[in-house]
């Protein structure tokens, strides 16, 4: 079965690995977008047919000519929007899979929130005042990449201190929840119009995951400031009976979408919650795409080996669903459209 019409790209960085893999598992060819020096795991692992090498991604739109009669199917990624800007991502004629009308969502921090709360879903607190700090909060800056930079404030005092060195930087006081770290990858497809729990993972953060590891007398001395920087994804499965919840959560978010964004989200996506003692499943964050956490599975996770025959990864998922789409002549309902934003 093989796609030979159609190539699925993607740029090498990310979760490009299984995307590439996922592709090819299902008789696509494939075809990476690296930085130069960058493209060893791509042939290490022999994952890819094609490899591009640039300087930088800028130059995708050099390339778009080419791609878009190659028959290119871009396939997003969380490095997608760093690496292109969102102006140079909406400028691209190059087939998208997914809705980029959901980019702006995904990045403004407020707009998110409005998106996850009009969905029902329990978010945790914000300050719109220092002075109004009146428990644990973290400060997040808007862009931030992977949580580096945030901090975390008791009172006003401290936030004053702590704020100081980010003068320019735009940011939002959130109450910190004392809990579990729960991502939860989701796909919807736009096809069937069914939604799917695809895995989840913790993050393994810098230096928060491995605080521990010291003496609470030698954290004090040493003075050390937590931060949240990811370096690694860990697998995780949840206890059972929280599974109604995860699945109303994430049927709540996209139907949710569709009623605020054109076109509404479909694809892979993920919730970033924490998992209180009392079992509240705060959202703090969505991701609108796939995320790395889904890189431990690109094998499956215990959850796709209950629905699939064999291995099931969310890049493959992807591709899969693209698959459908060709195969019932629908494959517009799986890109993005211009007259959808
Ligand atoms: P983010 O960049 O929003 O994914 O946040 C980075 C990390 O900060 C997360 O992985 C969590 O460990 C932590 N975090 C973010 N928001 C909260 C919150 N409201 N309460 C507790 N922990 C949080």
């Amino acid at each position: 079965m093989a796609n030979n019409n159609y190539v699925i790209s993607t740029l090498g960085s990310h979760s490009a690995l299984q995307i590439l893999k996922g592709a090819r598992d299902e008789g696509f060819k494939n075809l990476v977008i690296c930085k130069r020096g960058a493209s060893q795991p791509y042939r290490s692992f022999k994952v890819a047919d094609k490899i591009i090498e640039v300087d930088n991604y800028e130059e995708i739109h050099e390339l778009e000519k080419q791609l878009i009669k190659d028959n290119v199917i871009l396939i997003p990624h969380g490095s997608f929007v760093n690496a292109l800007s969102f102006d140079g991502l909406n400028e691209l004629r190059i087939k998208y899979f997914g809705n980029k009308a959901v980019l702006p969502w995904e990045e403004n921090r407020t707009k998110q929130r409005e998106w996850l709360s009009k969905a029902g879903l329990v978010v945790p607190k914000l300050y719109q005042d220092p002075s109004d700090i009146d428990g644990p909060t973290i400060i997040k800056f808007f862009g931030a990449r992977g949580g580096k930079g945030f901090f975390l404030a008791r009172n006003e005092q401290e936030f004053r201190k702590k704020i100081a060195p980010h003068k320019d930087k735009k940011y939002v006081i959130q109450e910190y929840i004392i809990g579990a770290p729960l991502y939860i990858h989701y796909f919807y497809s736009p096809l069937n119009q069914e939604l799917e729990v695809m895995s989840m993972d913790r993050r393994y953060e810098t230096n928060v995951d491995s605080i521990g590891r010291i003496a609470a007398k030698d954290q004090i001395d040493l003075n050390i400031e937590s931060s949240y920087n990811i370096m690694g994804n860990q697998p995780l499965v949840v206890r059972e009976s929280l599974l109604p919840e995860i699945f109303r959560m994430g049927e709540q978010v996209v139907k949710q979408s569709k009623k605020l964004i054109p076109g509404g989200l479909f694809g892979p996506f993920c919730l970033e919650t924490v998992v209180t003692p009392d079992l509240d499943v705060y959202v703090f964050e969505i991701s609108a795409r796939i995320v790395a956490g889904t890189n431990p599975y690109i094998n499956g996770s215990p959850y796709t080996d209950l629905r699939y025959d064999g291995p099931m990864s969310t890049g493959r998922r992807v591709a899969r669903e693209i698959n459908d789409a060709i195969k019932s002549n629908r494959l517009e309902k799986v890109l993005h459209s211009d007259k959808a934003s």
